[in-house]
C-alpha cells in the first residue's frame, strides 16, 4: 500500500459490530466480563481501548512500523522513552530542540540522574564522540525547532548500530509525509501529534511508533503503568486528522516554498530558515532524506531588534500569534518570548534563536493571501 492510501486505509477496518466505516468513539472506562477474564481483548481503558487502537494501528501503518502507541501529548509520549533508561544512564541530544523536550530532559530527568550531552549534530559524525559505556540513547529532531537544521538520519542510525544505542527521531515538523525515520534505521520514532498528524489545532496528542517487538512491548508497559493515554474522543479526531495528512501537507510545502522565496528577497529580512532553501547548510541531506521540505519556516530581521520581530507578530492579520504549529490555519510564534522562553538566553542564542527570530507554521490557506498578510506586516 502506498503513503497516500496508508494514511486512509492503514491498519483500519471497518468496525465488526455493525460495519460503521470510521472507528466509533468507545466511551468507556470498562468492559463487561462473562466469567473473571473472559472478555473480548478490552479489560480497561487505560490498557486498551478500541478507538485508540485503531489510532495507534494508523501511527503504525503511515510510519512503517510494526507498533503504534498514543499518549496524552507529544511530551507524555517522550517521557515514556525516557522510562526506558535508569539512574546513571547518558543521552546525546541535539541541542537544537523543542523547547518543552529541553525542559523534560534538564528539570526532570537530569534530577532522576541521568546525564544529557546537548551537542550540534549539523555533522552527524560528530555524536560518535559523546558516546561511551553508558549512552543509552541518541534524540534527534529533524528539521530542528525552530532553526530548520537537518540532521542525517542515516548516518546517525549507523553510529546508533554500531554502539547498540537506542536512535529516536522527533518527527513532528516532517510527518511521515516527507521522511520516515525508521526506514532510515531509527529505532522510535514520536511525534507532537498536537501538530501535523491531527492538523486541526484541536487536540493535544502524542505517538511513538516501533518496528521492534521487545521494544514495543517495554513502551506499552509503560504507557499502561504510568498512564499518559489519550481519550477515545481524541483518537478518533487524531484519526480523521491522518485521513487527509497527505494532501495537506502537500500543500503546506507549496506555500512553504513560496513564502520562504518571499522573505529570501526582502530587504529588512536577514535569514531565512527553510530546508528547500539551495543556500540552506544541509540541503543535500534533507533533499537526500526528505520527499519536500515541509511548511515550517523562520527568518530574522536585517536589524534583528526584539520590539521589530514583536511589532511584525503583532501586525499580522491571516497568521494567528500563537504556539504551536502544524494545523491547516497559519501561525506565527516569537520563540523568544515564547516556546523557547525556558531556555537561557545564553543558550537559545548560541543556536541561533536570536531576538528578531520568527517562525512561521505554513497553514493551507491561498499563498498569496498569506504573502500580502507578511508584505503589510513587515512593512
Ligand atoms: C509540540 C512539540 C512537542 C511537544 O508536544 P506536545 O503535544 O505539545 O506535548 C515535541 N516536539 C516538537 C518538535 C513539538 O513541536
Amino acid at each position: 500500500m502506498k503513503f497516500n492510501t496508508k494514511t486512509i486505509h492503514g491498519g483500519q477496518e471497518h468496525d465488526p459490530a455493525y460495519g460503521s466505516v470510521m472507528p466509533p468513539i468507545y466511551q468507556t472506562s470498562t468492559y463487561a466480563q462473562t466469567t473473571p477474564g473472559g472478555h473480548k481483548g478490552y479489560e480497561y481503558s487505560r490498557t486498551h481501548n478500541p478507538t485508540r487502537n485503531a489510532l495507534e494501528n494508523a501511527f503504525a501503518s503511515i510510519e512503517n512500523g510494526n507498533h503504534g502507541l498514543a499518549f496524552g501529548s507529544g511530551l507524555a509520549a517522550i517521557d515514556a522513552i525516557l522510562k526506558l533508561l535508569k539512574a546513571g544512564d547518558e543521552v546525546v541530544s541535539t541541542n537544537d530542540l523543542y523547547g518543552g523536550t529541553y525542559r523534560l530532559f534538564t528539570k526532570i530527568y537530569e534530577d532522576f540522574g541521568i546525564k544529557f550531552h546537548f551537542i550540534g549534530m549539523k555533522n552527524a559524525e560528530r555524536i560518535e564522540d559523546y558516546i561511551n559505556v553508558n549512552t543509552k540513547l541518541i534524540w534527534v529532531e529533524t528539521p530542528t525547532n525552530p532553526m530548520m537544521n537537518i540532521i542525517d538520519i542515516l548516518t546517525t542510525a549507523k553510529i546508533a548500530k554500531k554502539h547498540k544505542v537506542l536512535l529516536a527521531v522527533d518527527n513532528t515538523f516532517a510527518t511521515p509525509y516527507l521522511q520516515r525515520p525508521l526506514d532510515l534505521g531509527a529505532d522510535i520514532v514520536m511525534h507532537s501529534a498536537t501538530k501535523y498528524l491531527g492538523g486541526h489545532s484541536d487536540l493535544v496528542m502524542g505517538a511513538l511508533i516501533v518496528k521492534d517487538k521487545d521494544l514495543a512491548d517495554r513502551l506499552c508497559f509503560i504507557q499502561n503503568a504510568s498512564g499518559a493515554i489519550c481519550g477515545p474522543q481524541d483518537s478518533f479526531l487524531a484519526l480523521r486528522g491522518i485521513k487527509t495528512l497527505h494532501i495537506r501537507m502537500q500543500r503546506h510545502c507549496e506555500n512553504g516554498k513560496a513564502v520562504a522565496e518571499y522573505l529570501e528577497n526582502h530587504p529588512k529580512i536577514k535569514n531565512v530558515y527553510w530546508p528547500g532553501l539551495k543556500d540552506h547548510p544541509n540541503h543535500e541531506i534533507a533533499k537526500s532524506q526528505m520527499n519536500d521540505f515541509g511548511g515550517m519556516v523562520s527568518f530574522t530581521t536585517r536589524r534583528n531588534n526584539y520590539k521589530e520581530a514583536i511589532k511584525i507578530v503583532e501586525n499580522l492579520k491571516i497568521f494567528t500569534l500563537a504556539e504551536s504549529l502544524g494545523g491547516v490555519e497559519s501561525l506565527a510564534g516569537h520563540p523568544a518570548s515564547m516556546t523557547h522562553a525556558s531556555i537561557p538566553k545564553e543558550e537559545r542564542e548560541r543556536t541561533g534563536v536570536v531576538d528578531s527570530l520568527i517562525r512561521l507554521s505554513v497553514g493551507i490557506e491561498d499563498k498569496d493571501d498569506l504573502i500580502a498578510d507578511l508584505k503589510q506586516a513587515i512593512g
